[in-house]
């Protein structure tokens, strides 16, 4: 038999397993305190198990870890960026940002990847550009925020938020996505609280009606970036499948399920997306739902000859929002030393198929700052 990874288990499915070699279920939770908790990775530390239960533990499971290749932190100390490599060589990122809201409480948010490459070929963004290698495991995604909280304990901090803002698109990942958010919600590990986690999507209309059937008080952000269906599927694929109207549609469920004011973002892209007559679009577009406009001036990004417009035009834009009532925010990058759009940093790291030289310049999903932060 091939030995199980413990990491992979849901907690009742952790309980079968310790059944299923003759121990108790509450085995479960005293692992889930070792894992979570503890960052153990070994059982030969585990105390609390018989000598013999650690050696059966040894002979018949594991507790793989990602290895982090390189941890990037900007001037201003405020981000760090994380990149892991998976067992099959294969990397991801993920960033922890921090924000003076939340300085003297040390709490941080961490930005999360759910996929290798992304399917979805948003032109403007850097994640998509080699295409999807493959989904996450549930393991995977939720060792990227135990490494990173491993790494910050010691200096008192902890990840209080989560958002699915890193690579690929996190409801392509549905069952994994899902499962890894229970097991960082666990009672006994991370404990993150639902509402201190953000999904964010370009828009998969049945995931977000099975996400919303969850009735979990999770953030929704949506990435929209277009205000009509002309403008918005030339940018983004994903709209010829599931139009504007289907997906306002399924946004109305979803708050009205869960009671949550919903995220949308909107990058604004010089001459794309950014007309006077957009702004309207978009204003009219999201009345009657209960929103927060984040609008985001794009990330260069290699590959794409997209520019951000003037700060003029930025706040032009945002004014014309503001006049339908809607909240909206203007996020930039959060330091000089910072560019470049998310993938960024994975996509050097697989052209050179080598350790990064120290010194890369570190990227940062702004967007995902922006969601954090509201
Ligand atoms: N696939 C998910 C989450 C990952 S991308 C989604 O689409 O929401 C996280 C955010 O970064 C999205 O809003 C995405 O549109 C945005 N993004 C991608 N490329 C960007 C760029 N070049 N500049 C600014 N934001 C970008």
């Amino acid at each position: 038999m091939p030995a199980t990874n413990l990491k992979d288990l849901l907690p009742e499915e952790l309980e079968h397993y310790f059944e299923s070699i003759g121990e108790k279920k509450f085995r479960a939770r005293q692992l889930i305190k070792w894992v979570y908790t503890r960052y153990a990775d070994d059982f030969s530390t585990m105390t609390d198990y018989s000598k013999a239960l650690r050696t059966r533990l040894a002979e018949t499971a594991t507790l793989p870890q990602l290895k982090l290749v390189e941890r990037q932190v900007s001037a201003e100390s405020q981000t760090e960026k994380y990149l892991f490599q998976l067992p099959d060589g294969q990397a991801v990122e993920s960033v922890l940002m921090k924000f003076e809201e939340h300085l003297g409480f040390e709490r941080a948010t961490a930005c999360i990847s759910t996929q290798v490459g992304c399917a979805m070929d948003c032109v403007f963004c850097a994640s998509g550009q080699a295409g999807l290698l493959r989904n996450l495991k549930t393991w995977e995604i939720v060792d990227q925020v135990l490494q990173i909280q491993k790494a910050i304990a010691p200096r008192g901090e902890r990840v209080a938020n989560i958002v699915f803002m890193g690579i690929g698109e996190p409801l392509a990942n549905y069952t994994n996505l899902v499962k890894s958010i229970k097991l960082l919600n666990h009672g006994e590990g991370l404990q993150i609280g639902m509402r201190h986690i953000a999904v964010s999507t370009c828009g998969l209309v049945p995931q977000i009606r099975k996400l919303a059937q969850e009735n979990w008080p999770l953030r929704l952000a949506i990435s929209l970036h277009g205000p009509n269906d002309e403008v918005r599927s030339r940018i983004m694929p994903i709209n010829v499948k599931y139009p504007l109207a289907d997906l306002l549609a399924v946004c109305k469920e979803y708050q009205d399920g869960t009671g949550r004011r919903l995220t949308f973002e909107y990058i604004l892209i010089d001459e794309v997306n950014d007309a006077t007559e957009h702004a309207h679009q978009l204003g009219q577009l999201l009345q009657g739902l209960h929103s927060l406009v984040n609008i985001i001036p794009l990330n260069p990004v290699e590959g794409y000859e997209g520019r951000r417009p003037s700060m003029n035009k930025v706040r032009n834009f945002q004014r014309i929002v503001e006049q339908y009532g809607i909240k909206s925010t203007v996020r930039q990058e959060m330091g000089t030393d910072i560019d470049a759009a998310c993938g960024q940093l994975r996509r050097a790291h697989a052209e050179k198929s080598a350790p990064l030289p120290t010194g890369t310049r570190i990227s940062l999903t702004t967007a995902a700052a922006a969601v954090a932060i509201e």
